[in-house]
């Protein structure tokens, strides 16, 4: 059995965990999953060499994707998850109360089954609220193909490798704009910037062309190595990333939802990035 783990998303660099106990490895259909317990950062799922979420930093950043775009709206009745087959973000999707359906479009069963089976503290149940309709399927085939609406899109993906690679192309964000209702928004993981400046600079690319506006918002989650992730925002609605932070503490407590990092001002300096960030998005033109 492995003793240590060495992510192999860098060439020249690498983060190493120890591996206390694996609970499963194996390729499925589409990639290679391994799920294994660490000392610090407990049960850890890894896709294809990169780490993709741990039991001791996911809620950072799905409550980051998942609340930031629902509170800004302040209306959300329907959601699609593209990805997300661990159901951390299904999860957190779903403590909002008035959200009718959230439809998760995810393209590899096994990781599914095996988020149930192994990391039963990331959907805690998830998985089993009437409201999910879980598709398994490419979600750019999805989005080319369906008619529907949503009023938030959460592209929760791997890294524009393997299978995720298509959730980051133009025919893919223009599907997703073609997908918003009037006041929609699209938020996407899009890397860690300091490491993965160009996924930043290509999405960013996209946006400005698609949106009316756009932009990044940020958290550092320390298995997402080298500082903080960006997240992209786009939507034709320029309000909703200038919600007065009232507004948003107000909605806030009424959802009743606690979080451990998501916090309104937290929501509101999210939007805020450091000079290398801006420059790699372009946005540091005056
Ligand atoms: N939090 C992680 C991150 O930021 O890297 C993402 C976690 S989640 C496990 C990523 C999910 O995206 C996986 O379940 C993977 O199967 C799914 N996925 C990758 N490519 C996809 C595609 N084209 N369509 C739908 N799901 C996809």
């Amino acid at each position: 059995m492995i003793k240590r783990f060495e992510e192999t998303l860098y060439h020249d660099y690498a983060q190493s965990f120890g591996v206390e106990e694996i609970y499963y490895e194996n390729k499925t259909a589409h990639q290679h999953l391994i799920i294994f317990h660490n000392a610090k950062f407990g049960r850890v799922m890894v896709l294809d060499g990169i780490v993709q979420t741990t039991e001791r930093d996911e809620f950072i950043y799905h409550e980051m994707l998942a609340h930031v775009p629902i509170f800004s709206h302040g209306a959300v009745e329907g959601v699609l998850i593209v990805g997300g087959g661990d159901g951390g973000m299904l999860r957190e999707v779903l403590r909002h109360k008035d959200i009718k359906q959230v439809t998760m479009v995810e393209i590899d069963e096994t990781v599914v089954e095996i988020s149930k089976k192994y990391l039963p503290n990331h959907a805690r149940g998830a998985f089993d609220d009437p409201r999910l309709r879980l598709i398994l399927s490419d979600g750019a085939t999805f989005i080319r193909e369906t008619d529907e609406k949503f009023d938030v899109i959460i592209t929760d993906s791997t890294d524009p490798i393997g299978p995720g690679e298509s959730l980051f192309s133009h025919d893919y964000y223009r599907g997703c704009k073609g997908c918003l209702t009037e006041s929609g928004i699209l938020v996407t993981q899009n890397g860690v910037a300091f490491f993965q400046a160009e996924e930043a600079k290509k999405t960013a690319g996209f946006f400005q062309q698609l949106f009316k506006d756009w932009h990044f918002y940020s958290a550092a989650i320390p298995t997402y190595v080298g500082g903080i992730m960006v997240f992209g925002w786009g939507t034709d609605n320029a309000m909703l990333r200038k919600i007065p932070l009232e507004t948003l503490e107000a909605r806030y407590r009424k959802s009743g939802i606690a979080t451990r990092y998501y916090n309104p001002a937290i929501h509101r300096s999210a939007f805020a990035l450091p000079q290398y960030a801006l420059e790699i998005i372009e946005k540091n033109k005056h």
